[in-house]
């Protein structure tokens, strides 16, 4: 029996009827939902994952290919949007990481996801301000990032426009530049692009949510994979989940054996990334910062759409809409437990920004300024990503760190494993 909580997904019924035998007319031009029908008359449904995929970053239509859905007249606003306390904090994490790695003269920061570019703005304004720290330090910046028009945006924000390049084919970057303060900026679009061979500090903010998650449900015939079809005899075709009645490669593989929710999400590419990240910090010593909303191992049902700041159905906003799948960061440990390195949380928000000393740092942009309309932003931005009602507790900080680390810096803002 499915879980009555499962109800939303009906099941393809058992006998052999895998895709429409009819036609609906199509009443709406949405070039995603397009590539979906035809895709699905064609070769039956598919999986979540691929749904996901196809709707956030297909190149030609992809939710975040061609648009900037952050901020107040967009889709949805993030921390590092809403104060510049949340960089500046950062910042320093790395700085304190980079001092543990025995301050090294070359450092490489690697940026999941940058959006509009402005945690890396306040990550090298910071760098800048502390100069002396990291004077005969020399830093590249590297960005991670598929989407043609959110890296235009990037670029023009951080790159000194005299510096500014395109790849001529040759390279691995696609884009590079100088910032003001003279770091060395690329762009690339995978991270197995990246070089390697530098200490590296990664990034990842509200970027693992957005990578593709399969689902899967445990009923009386053990664990099925949930896939997309479209609904029969809806005249707008629309799209539904449905239960695969048999064992798809994902259920064969990605379940663990002592799993013991009824609904799982699980997301490989993040598995992957983590993987690489996790390599590479092994071979060039480095640390990962990764920050997200997610749950450690418990949640079941979290793959949502997002549009206009409000919260919206899968199905009905399709293409026009953000996917989102909260992060499970036990997934993510599990994934680099053969890797010789450390981990850290996930902690809260709230916890890791003011073990890292935000209250100060908000005083002391308060005493900075008299205008009242700065400091009341201030303050209801730092409410924001404070409070554990609103983005305090559900985003959650998480990190990883080489072994090689020296043992006399703390881990700033973390409380270690015991
Ligand atoms: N970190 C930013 C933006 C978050 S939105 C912030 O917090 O404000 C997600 C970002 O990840 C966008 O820049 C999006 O284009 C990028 N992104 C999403 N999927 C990606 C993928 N598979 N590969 C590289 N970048 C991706």
């Amino acid at each position: 029996m499915l879980p009555r909580s499962l109800f939303k997904y009906r099941r393809i019924l058992n006998d052999g009827r895998r895709f429409l035998s009819h036609t609906p007319q199509k009443q709406d031009a949405n070039p995603v939902l397009e590539y979906f029908h035809s895709k699905i008359k064609a070769t039956g449904p598919i999986s979540v994952a691929e749904f996901m995929k196809e709707t956030l970053t297909n190149p030609q239509s992809g939710y975040y290919m061609n648009r900037d859905m952050l901020g107040k007249d967009g889709d949805f606003v993030t921390s590092p949007e809403l104060n510049q306390i949340f960089g500046e904090i950062i910042a320093i994490w790395f700085i304190n990481e980079w001092s543990a790695l025995g301050s090294p003269v070359e450092l490489q920061i690697v940026e999941l996801g940058p959006g509009r570019g402005t945690l890396a703005e306040d990550i090298l304004r910071t760098f800048h301000q502390l100069g002396h720290v990291l004077k005969d330090t020399k830093l590249w910046y590297s960005f991670v990032e598929v989407s043609p028009t959110l890296s235009k945006i990037q670029h023009e924000r951080l790159c000194d426009s005299t510096s500014s390049k395109s790849s001529n084919g040759e390279e691995k970057w696609y884009l590079s530049g100088k910032s003001t303060h003279g770091v060395n900026l690329q762009w690339y679009k995978s991270l197995q692009d990246v070089p390697n061979g530098k200490v590296t500090i990664f990034v990842a903010h509200e970027f693992f949510d957005a990578l593709p998650v399969h689902k899967f449900v445990n009923s009386d015939k053990g664990w099925q994979e949930i896939y997309v079809d479209i609904c029969p005899d809806d005249p707008k075709m629309k799209l539904r989940y449905v239960v695969l009645p048999k064992p798809t490669i994902a259920s064969r593989t990605l379940i663990k054996k002592d799993e013991n929710r009824n609904q799982i999400e699980v997301s490989p590419q993040s598995g992957i990334i983590v993987q690489e990240m996790a390599q590479r910090i092994v071979a060039d010593k480095g640390a990962a910062l990764i920050v997200d909303y997610g749950h450690y191992g418990t949640k079941q049902d979290t793959l949502r759409a997002f549009k206009s700041h409000q919260l919206c159905e899968v199905f009905s906003t399709v293409g026009e809409a953000d996917l989102t799948a909260d992060v499970d960061f036990k997934y993510l440990k599990q994934s680099i437990e053969d890797y010789n390195v450390t981990t850290m949380g996930p902690i809260p928000q709230h916890v890791f920004l003011r073990n890292m000393g935000i209250d100060t740092r908000l005083m002391m942009l308060l005493r900075s300024t008299t205008d009242e309309d700065v400091q009341r932003k201030l303050i209801g931005s730092y409410e924001m990503i404070m409070n554990p009602k609103q983005m305090g507790e559900r985003f959650q900080f998480f990190s990883l760190m080489s072994k090689q680390r020296l043992e006399e810096v703390s881990v700033a803002a973390f409380i270690p494993n015991s």
